[in-house]
């Protein structure tokens, strides 16, 4: 195990940010980990485990032992004539595991294909796309405690997946080191190709047949085609969720913005597209501090040669602001923010 003192965090997330760990160490063994988390118990520094950094924020140094998580395995640990059940490793790539499972023929996860980061924190903001969630193929997490290294295993309902949100972000925020996943996925093809892009693309090639292969070219393809690359164009993906608001307050913004796209949620309220009323407040293309909003997605922030985290933030409060003074809407952001007072 090699713990680095004052490591620079610029290589370690894709918004290409400069800041600086007390400590940070790569993690390739659970007896690596427990080490890891032992060193830094035994000096009370805390730790900030950390994937491929594609939905982190650094705003300043981060006074903790950063532990990147790079284990790797995927078990098979049950096969029955319809379903598979695979234990996959936290530092797995989770774009590289969807590949994987269907060429082994296990199907789930096309939609999903095309994610940047690991498996260990798929769980963490419940990943989407293309209308599935990670939440609709987790059997059971499995984690070590921070404090005292014991092992934990939530299942799905302990893992109170919601929209972009879990309690690993709420009630057991910087409380655990996911080291694994059970994820259960099917033998036989099931795609799911209703959301509207996915829809469109088999309408506009008939001769496509949808199978798992052709969604998972198709997501591919499409997310090639509108998001930047962050090897180029640093960014964390979406920078906002899309609003979840009231019934009353969707109706009012409809009649006066029939062109809002909205979509009404089981539960009675209504998602907003955050990018619409953003491009709609002016933004989309608008450039800053070298930083910019991304001129083809407005939901996607661009450094352009920035250091600054908190540079980052302050676009993106701007950008709120004016859609809560447009809209009465108030937007979240989705990438954990780092740094801030440590
Ligand atoms: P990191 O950014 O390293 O960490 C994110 C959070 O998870 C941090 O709080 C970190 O502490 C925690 N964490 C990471 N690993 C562990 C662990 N092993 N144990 C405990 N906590 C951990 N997200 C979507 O949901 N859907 C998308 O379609 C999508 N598209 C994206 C496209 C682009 C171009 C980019 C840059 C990002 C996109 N994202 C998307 C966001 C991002 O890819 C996901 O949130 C991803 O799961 C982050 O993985 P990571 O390994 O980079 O996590
Ligand atoms: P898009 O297809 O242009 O759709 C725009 C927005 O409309 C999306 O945010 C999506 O919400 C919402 N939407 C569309 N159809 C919907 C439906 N039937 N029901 C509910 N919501 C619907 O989106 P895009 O930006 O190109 O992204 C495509 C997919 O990849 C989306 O699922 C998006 O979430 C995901 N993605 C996520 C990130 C990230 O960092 N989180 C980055 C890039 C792409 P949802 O976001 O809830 O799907």
């Amino acid at each position: 195990m090699n713990v680095r003192l004052g490591e620079f965090l610029r290589p370690h997330n894709t918004l290409s940010l400069q800041a600086q760990a007390r400590a940070f160490v790569t993690v390739f063994s659970d007896e690596e980990l427990l080490t890891a988390l032992h060193w830094a118990r035994s000096r009370k520094i805390s730790v900030l485990p950390l994937g491929e950094g594609s939905n982190v924020v650094f705003v300043g140094d981060v006074n903790a032992l950063v532990l990147r998580q790079a284990t790797r395995s995927i078990k098979l640990l049950k096969k029955s004539t319809d379903r598979v059940t695979l234990r996959v490793a936290a530092g797995e790539n989770w774009h590289e595991l969807v590949r994987w499972t269907l060429q082994k023929g296990y199907y789930g996860l096309e939609n999903l294909a095309f994610i940047p980061g690991t498996v260990g924190a798929a769980p963490i903001q419940n990943i989407g796309a293309y209308g599935v969630e990670f939440q609709s193929i987790l059997k059971q997490v499995h984690a070590r405690q921070i404090v005292d290294d014991a092992p934990v295993a939530l299942d799905n309902a302990s893992c109170r997946f919601s929209y972009r949100n879990s309690i690993f972000k709420r009630e057991l925020n910087a409380q655990l080191v996911i080291t694994s996943v059970d994820i259960e996925l099917s033998l036989s093809p099931c795609v799911n190709i209703t959301y509207p892009a996915l829809a469109r693309f088999f309408q506009e090639h008939p001769r496509i047949e949808p199978t798992p292969d052709a969604v998972y070219d198709a997501v591919v393809g499409i997310r090639r085609s509108k998001l930047p690359d962050p090897s180029r164009e640093p960014n964390a993906g979406s920078f906002f969720k899309n609003p979840l608001v009231n019934a009353a307050l969707a109706s009012t913004l409809l009649h006066r913005y029939p062109e809002l796209p909205s979509y009404p949620q089981r539960d009675g309220s209504v998602k907003l597209s955050a990018a619409w009323m953003i491009d709609n407040c002016g933004w989309k293309g608008v450039r800053r501090d070298k930083l910019g909003v991304h001129p083809q997605h407005a939901l996607v922030l661009v450094n352009y040669g920035s250091d600054s985290g908190e540079h980052v933030l302050a676009l993106a409060d701007d950008i709120a602001v004016s859609v809560d003074r447009n809209f009465g809407v108030k937007l979240e952001i989705e990438p954990v923010v780092y740094g801030a007072g440590s």
